[in-house]
């Protein structure tokens, strides 16, 4: 299968969802991480040195599980719904032709979230019958739309799991690869991470959430998803690992 991750920002389908895209990655399907924006927000720097740092970091990441990583590089905090960026992401489709794709809940807390969750829904409609400006096949079949979790968990009622524990790992690596994320000043490596880990909120946050959706599936670490309900959406059979 061709399994597509679409993320707003450099580090989210790693917290999110890096465990499944890991587990996918070992089982030998095709894993591709889509980041939309380019991770320019929370200057460290000029906004190009610092989408160029967000994109080694996002680069890092995919590398560890054998992805490929796909870089929109759309401002960060300006994505909006518009034909242009339409376009964008129908291309990706295009591209990568996948029979699964995972991105953000509709509401979630950042505008960059909920406006890549509503250009995923669309887009893979129209990628049915793509513009004819648009290079590459259209996307017939039908592709499940799998939304991963919110941060934090608000406004989201999951209806599927996915046991990470044996991959946990590899997620945690995967989430600390951002360095710029995390640690202090304008240059970052993994020598400066200090023990312990939970002191970094975007260690923390991703642990406490593996866990409280682990308890659901009485495993110790799981991430959750919910299914977009739509015409065209479904097919028999389980795609999450
Ligand atoms: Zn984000």
């Amino acid at each position: 299968m061709n399994i597509l991750g679409i993320g707003a920002h450099p580090d989210d389908l790693d917290v999110c969802c890096g465990g499944t895209l890991a587990r996918f990655s070992e089982a030998g399907e095709k894993v591709t991480m889509c980041v939309v924006t380019d991770g320019r927000a929370h200057p460290v720097g000029d906004p190009a040195g610092v989408s160029a740092l967000r994109r080694s970091e996002a680069q890092a990441s995919a590398d560890l599980i054998g992805a490929e990583l796909r870089w929109l590089g759309i401002p960060d905090g300006g994505l909006v719904d518009d034909i242009p960026t339409r376009h964008k992401f129908i291309q990706l489709m295009l591209d990568v032709s996948p029979d699964l794709i995972i991105t953000h809940a509709p509401d979630d807390y950042h505008s960059d979230h909920n406006y890549t969750s509503r250009l995923v829904t669309a887009t893979i409609q129209m990628a049915w019958a793509p513009p004819p400006e648009l290079a590459g096949e259209p996307v017939r079949k039908r592709v499940p739309v799998a939304f991963m979790t919110t941060a934090n968990g608000i406004h989201f009622s999951p209806q599927d799991y996915v046991d990470v524990t044996d991959v946990w790992d590899t997620k945690i690596k995967m989430v600390m690869n951002h360095h710029s994320q995390y640690l202090p000043g304008p240059d970052h490596d993994a020598s400066m991470i200090q023990e312990p880990l939970d002191q970094y909120y975007l260690y923390r946050l991703t642990r406490v959430m593996g866990e409280f959706y682990g308890l659901a599936l009485w495993t110790r670490y799981a991430e959750a998803f919910c299914w977009w309900q739509a015409a065209d959406r479904f097919v028999p059979r389980r795609l999450l690992p």
